[in-house]
């Protein structure tokens, strides 16, 4: 058995990295080890209606849950700040009908998928597999997170996600909870899939993801769960190398998702399209420059807003509740305006360096973090 590429991980890298190279009329075999793709699934499904637009996907009827109205985030000590979010077009996406969606335009572009296959080894040109021995030009790793853990475990916090049902889930109304004791380094959130359904989570680092997702479901009110995840995130960006030899790492194998918030659907789908468009290029021309153009590009597209996010969330680990407090209480109703009105869900350092009133008045992360602020403003 032999293809032009083989990729290891049917979820949005790998089967957007599919789609783009069956385009171009290369053979590619898609293995996922799962029963299902899309299954199980392990994320909130918040992504930007530009991010999918970028991607070349627009949600069936089936994919969409619900679009966000607003976005409400709360300190350590219970100051709330309300976002209006319509200008950001965020929406919500079930990701078990979302990934689907993926293989079937890649399917139909000429790519096979293959499910309950495993990559188990490979060298040489020669993937062992749950299927045999399969000859290839270029591997593609799209395994995901424990891809990237196997090289390095220290860009993880833990997370826990449940599926609840809960009268206080209000339809479009994403909710994100600040404690860097409760925390560290991260935050709570809900998202809402519908009125009284949605995804509860929490990460932090070396926190007890269960005890603390507990704690805050307590707080929260009464609901019900009906489904549990436990799943370690990478918030640390970017892998240094995107392509060695005939091997190239996309999505969250490849640290792709945001260090800010771990979202990868938009970032880590782009590493799949990018790479699949190399790909297909450097088959043709065989020159490995055109391969290497993957990095490149990805890097152009979200290297330096990573970088930022990166600092950010340094940042965040660094700040106690009761500066946090403050930062809060300084935000007017002008800031709010301004981040409602002019800011990306994509790229939203901009948003954190208002919120810091690094151009302001308020310079609250200029007292605690002097020169290196730079980072942020830069
Ligand atoms: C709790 C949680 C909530 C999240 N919420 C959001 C959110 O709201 N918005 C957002 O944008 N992002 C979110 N994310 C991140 C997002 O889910 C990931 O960034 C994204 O799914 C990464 O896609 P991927 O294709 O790189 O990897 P994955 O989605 O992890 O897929 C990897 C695939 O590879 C398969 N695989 C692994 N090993 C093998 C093997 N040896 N052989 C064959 N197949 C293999 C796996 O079964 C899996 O299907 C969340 C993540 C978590 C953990």
């Amino acid at each position: 058995m032999s293809y032009d590429v083989v990729i290891a991980g049917a979820s949005v890298a790998g089967l957007f990295c599919a789609r783009e190279i069956a385009k171009s009329g290369h053979s590619v075999l898609v293995l996922e080890e799962d029963f299902e793709i899309g299954t199980p699934e392990h994320c909130g499904g918040l992504v930007s209606a530009s991010g999918l637009q970028d991607l070349g996907i627009i949600p069936s009827t089936k994919t969409l849950d619900s679009p966000i109205q607003r976005a409400r985030l709360t300190s350590p000590g219970g100051k709330i700040l309300d976002l209006d979010a319509k200008k950001q077009n965020v929406v919500v996406i079930n990701r078990r009908e979302f990934d689907k969606q993926i293989a079937h335009q890649a399917q139909k572009n000429g790519a096979e998928i293959r499910v309950k296959t495993s990559l188990k080894e490979f060298k040489d040109g020669k993937a062992n597999t749950g299927a045999g021995t399969i000859d290839y030009k270029i591997l593609v790793d799209a395994r995901g997170i424990a891809s990237i853990i196997n090289r390095d475990r220290t860009g993880t916090l833990q997370s826990a996600q449940y599926e609840i049902y809960a009268d206080w889930i209000q339809k479009g109304l994403v909710e994100v909870d600040f404690d860097v004791q409760k925390y560290p380094g991260f935050f709570a959130w809900v998202i809402p899939a519908g009125n009284g359904m949605g995804k509860v989570g929490v990460a932090g680092k070396g926190i007890n993801a269960v005890s603390a997702i507990e704690k805050y479901l307590e707080s929260k009110g009464k609901h019900s769960i009906i489904r549990k995840v436990f799943a370690p995130i990478w918030v640390n960006g970017p892998l240094d190398n995107f392509v060695q030899e005939n091997t190239v790492v996309v999505g969250d194998a490849a640290g792709q998702a945001k260090p800010t918030t771990a979202g990868g659907i938009y970032s880590c789908g782009a590493g799949g399209v990018l790479a699949g468009k190399a790909i297909s290029n450097y088959l043709e021309s065989k020159n490995r420059k055109d391969l290497e153009s993957y990095q490149t590009q990805w890097n152009q597209k979200f290297g330096k807003e990573f970088e930022k996010q990166i600092f950010a969330r340094k940042m965040l680990e660094r700040l106690d509740n009761t500066t946090i407090d403050s930062i809060f209480s300084a935000i007017t109703p002008e800031m709010l305006k301004d981040m409602s009105d002019n800011d990306d869900f994509d790229f939203h350092t901009t948003a954190i360096v208002k919120m810091l009133g690094l151009k302001g008045s308020l310079k609250v992360a200029q007292s605690i973090f002097g020169g290196e602020i730079r980072k942020l403003l830069g």
